[in-house]
Formats: structure tokens, C-alpha cells, sequence
């Protein structure tokens, strides 16, 4: 099961993060404008694990949705054709990993698997260690201050469990985010892909849907328009312990050869004390 975020259809209401705190009894945060943007919230991390992107761009608004009539809007463009400029928005999320690196190093069994595919964590198991924070390929899971201990999304897990979805895709006005699965959820991402490219979105692509990508796919999958990294998205992410069986083998062979050369002179060492 997880998750089809199709951020065409997203108006940045942020109704998604605000459902998410609520129902997981998330800490306030992110409540103060930076100045920068009208993006409050920021990033993912410990206490916004929903964060709705608000990102501006100086591309047409007409060239992300052809045939929409933004005239007479406060800085259309005389032609009537759209603004200047458009804004993407997005609701990014943990990306749920086929192979999660965070819980291939979490040494307590706080990470675990769900019978739904989804990785969660167990807030009572957590030690805050910390290891699964730079393990993360895509920068999710983060260490609450106040306790030490690791916080990120949950898929729900006591919602689903119950048959209901995630609270934030139940709270979502537009079907921006869907719950489902994944088969379903990927050819449905196709069909909308295939429709956007008929009506001119030629920039409309697939991220994290591909179960042959470094991580295996994502149980969290995104249809963007336009390259990941503008949504601060790694665009070829790799899972962080993909090497970790060959290290484990070479270091078995040094330990080996280390032991072999120390045998070798304890045994000549215990030669010449016989011989004397
Ligand atoms: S996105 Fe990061 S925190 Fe989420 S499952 Fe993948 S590795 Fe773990
Ligand atoms: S699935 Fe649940 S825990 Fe995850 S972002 Fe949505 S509301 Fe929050």
C-alpha cells in the first residue's frame, strides 16, 4: 500500500499537514513567516511530517495548464495567455523505501517493516541514537530536541490498520494525495501522466514510482512538473546502505589476513624460543 501524490492537482491548502498533526498528535511548529516565502513549515523533519512545497517560478502559468483563462487576474499578461510566473506546489512525505536504508541501520528494531509495506517507527523502542538520520537518502526522518528521539510519517499505520486512509489524504480537498495500492496507484499515475502530455504539460513526469531505481521504489510515489530537484528532490537517490554487504565482506577478509599474520609470528616467535 502507500501513497500517489499528483501535485498538478494541488492548491497548497495544507490541509494534509494540518490533518496529519491532528490525528498523530504532531507538536506545533513552523508558525513563524520567514520572510522568505509563503511556505511557513519549511521541510520535513520531527514535528512536520506532511510539508506542502510552495515553490515560484518564472514560467507562464498558460504553460503548466494550457487552455486555462487566467485573464483579468491582478498581473496577467496583456494577451490574456497567464502571468509570468506560476507556483508548484507539493505535499512531500517519508518516501516509505523498498530497500530503507534508516531501517537497515537502526540497531534496536525501532524501524520496522509494516504488513503493508510502509516503515515505521516505534517511539517507545527509539534509543535516539540518531544513525537513521543521515541514512535516509532523501533527508526525512529527523530527532525531536526536546527528547532525543527519531519522528517522521507513519503511513497511518493505526488508521489503515483499521481500513481507513491516512488522515492527510482523507483531508485532501482535490485527491492531490492518494492511498492505495500500488499497482493501482501506479497505473492511475500513468493515465494522468498520458493526459497532461495530450493537453501540452509536456514537463508532467513520474518520481519514486520506478521499482527498478536505487531505492526500489518508493511506497510514496509524485507526479511533479518539472525536474525533482526544483521541489528539492534527489534526483537519482540511492539507498545509503547499498554497500554495506561487500564492506561487511572485506572487512571479513582483513580481519582474517590480520589474524593469519599474527598466528604466523606467535608461531615464529615460539620457534626461536625453542631453539634457544
Ligand atoms: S524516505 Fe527515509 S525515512 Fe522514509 S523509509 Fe526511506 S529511508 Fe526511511
Ligand atoms: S500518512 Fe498519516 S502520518 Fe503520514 S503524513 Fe499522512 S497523516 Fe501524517
Amino acid at each position: 500500500m502507500g501513497f500517489f501524490t499528483d501535485t498538478s492537482v494541488c492548491i497548497g491548502c495544507k490541509a494534509c499537514e494540518v490533518a496529519c498533526k491532528e490525528w498523530n498528535s504532531v507538536p506545533e511548529d513552523g508558525l513563524e513567516f520567514t520572510g522568505m516565502s509563503y511556505d511557513n513549515t519549511q521541510q520535513l523533519g520531527a514535528d512536520t511530517w506532511r510539508h506542502v512545497a510552495f515553490i515560484e517560478q518564472s514560467k507562464p502559468i498558460g504553460q503548466a495548464e494550457p487552455g486555462t483563462d487566467h485573464g483579468g487576474s491582478p498581473g496577467a499578461a496583456s494577451d490574456g495567455g497567464g502571468t509570468d510566473m506560476r507556483w508548484l506546489m507539493a505535499s512531500d512525505v517519508c518516501k516509505h523505501c523498498t530497500h530503507a536504508a534508516c531501517l537497515d541501520v537502526c540497531p534496536t528494531g525501532s524501524l520496522f517493516r509494516t504488513e503493508f509495506g510502509t516503515v515505521v517507527v516505534q517511539e517507545d523502542i527509539c534509543n535516539g541514537c540518531g544513525y537513521c538520520v543521515p541514512a535516509c537518502p532523501y533527508g526525512v526522518i529527523d530527532q525531536r530536541k526536546e527528547d532525543g528521539r527519531v519522528w517522521k510519517c507513519t503511513l497511518c499505520y493505526d488508521r489503515i490498520g483499521g481500513g481507513l486512509e491516512p488522515a492527510c489524504a482523507k483531508a485532501c480537498p482535490t485527491d492531490s494525495i492518494q492511498y492505495g495500492p500500488l499497482d493501482e496507484l501506479r497505473e492511475r499515475a500513468a493515465l494522468r501522466v498520458e493526459q497532461l502530455h495530450g493537453i501540452g504539460v509536456e514537463d508532467a513526469r513520474l518520481y519514486g514510482h520506478d521499482p527498478d531505481d536505487g531505492v526500489g521504489g518508493d511506497g510514496a510515489f509524485f507526479l511533479l512538473l518539472d525536474e525533482p530537484e526544483v521541489y528539492g528532490l534527489p534526483p537519482d537517490p540511492v539507498v545509503t546502505t547499498r554497500d554495506m554487504p561487500s564492506m561487511w565482506r572485506h572487512a571479513g577478509v582483513a580481519a582474517a589476513a590480520m589474524l593469519g599474520g599474527l598466528a604466523a609470528v606467535f608461531a615464529a616467535h615460539g620457534r626461536e624460543g625453542g631453539a634457544r
